[in-house]
């Protein structure tokens, strides 16, 4: 615990959730005989496995035995090194084992996603588990009847934040928190913000990341293992991506990247070799709304990128049957590449971007 005077009171303000909420999630915690399942939403990120692992790693802390963490499919190598990593069951290459823990468990912690939908093929499962199901998100407008308890805040940096309020919440304090919990928090809020460079971190955000640095974790290295671990294939990719794919629209605010599976194929795709790709084409000066398209399995899957006040939770929702956040969101389309290049196009050549605001 840091003692500084500083610290302890701003702490003693830390936002925490009501009593109610912590109390009812005490007393489930506190029967060590029931068994738990954590979830995370399809094509998990460094947040969705970040914030999932710690806390697993925080009931195992409480001496909770029985806990499963599945996540519906695999995910990018550059989160593997995460404590309790080898633990993940990945329900599309163990669906019945998925599926067996998911419908005896008595507790079902959702983190990362706030529909049933967003769990591809473990939703039908969770849908009929008679599980107490407790959300943990910050997505905006969560499906609330779904959850017996509601932990949603879209205020908060990530998922990875919020457990972290719940494990202060229920305990009073940190001390229970290892380094290894604080390594997959820290991930979780690391990515989450990018790096600490998005509009959704606050005051709170960096008092709670002190907390975690206050565990020994080692954030160069946490920053290395995310960051710098590409592969000379997933480096060239994005190479031809920026020299060969990026298109800007002539009313110069708005900019894409596409990726056939032909084209992912050449450069002997992995799992998460894309991530990030999207962020380049929102670096250019005066782009206010950036999209990547990829082509996977039959759907064209799209991320959304944007500045400021253009709400892409919204453009997902209203054209491409997706959400996410306001700055970042995703969704996907039925069709070839040409077809949803052309549909993004015609949304956004000539109409003013502005009325997504
Ligand atoms: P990404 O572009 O990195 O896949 O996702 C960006 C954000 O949008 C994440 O918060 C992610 O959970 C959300 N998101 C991505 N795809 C979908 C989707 O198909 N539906 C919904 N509701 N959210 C999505
Ligand atoms: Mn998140």
């Amino acid at each position: 615990m840091i003692t500084n005077d500083f610290f302890t009171f701003a702490l003693m303000n830390l936002v925490k959730l009501n009593n109610d909420i912590a109390g009812k999630i005490s007393s489930y915690l506190s029967d060590k005989g029931k068994s738990f399942c954590i979830l995370t939403h399809v094509n998990p990120d460094g947040d969705a496995i970040g914030s999932a692992l710690g806390l697993y790693g925080y009931l195992r802390s409480k001496g909770i035995d029985n806990v499963s963490v599945i996540v519906p499919n695999n995910y990018a190598l550059f989160l593997h090194w995460m404590p309790f990593n080898d633990i993940v069951i990945v329900a599309s290459e163990y669906q019945k084992l998925a599926n067996d823990k998911i419908s005896n468990a008595d507790v079902v912690f959702c983190l990362d996603f706030n529909h049933p939908s967003r769990v591809d093929n473990i939703s039908e499962v969770l849908t009929k588990s008679r599980a107490f199901k407790v959300l943990i998100d910050h997505h905006p407008q969560p499906e609330s009847t779904f959850f017996d308890v509601v932990i949603s805040n879209v205020d908060v940096s990530s998922t990875a934040e919020l457990v972290a309020i719940l494990i202060y919440s229920c305990e009073n304090s940190f001390d229970i928190i290892d380094k290894d919990v604080a390594s997959c928090l820290y991930a979780g809020i690391v990515t989450d913000t990018g790096s600490f460079s998005y509009s959704n971190r606050n005051t709170q955000t960096y008092l709670i990341v002190a907390e975690l640095i206050d565990k020994g974790i080692d954030p160069v290295e946490i920053q290395r293992s995310i960051y710098d671990t590409f592969t000379e294939e997933r480096m060239r990719l994005l190479g031809y991506c920026l020299s060969e794919k990026l298109t800007v629209l002539p009313n110069r605010k708005v900019a894409y990247i596409s990726l056939t599976a032909d084209e992912l194929n050449r450069f002997n795709h992995k799992e998460g070799d894309t991530e990030g790709i999207v962020n380049y084409a929102l670096s250019i000066g005066g782009i206010e709304l950036a999209a990547f398209f990829m082509e996977r399995d039959d759907v064209i899957k799209i991320s959304f990128r944007s500045r400021r006040l253009i709400d892409v939770n919204k453009i997902a929702r209203l054209h491409f049957y997706g959400g996410g956040h306001m700055n970042a969101s995703g969704g996907k389309l039925k069709g070839s590449m040409q077809q949803a290049i052309a549909l993004f196009e015609q949304l956004f050549s000539n109409q003013d971007i502005n009325m997504y605001l």
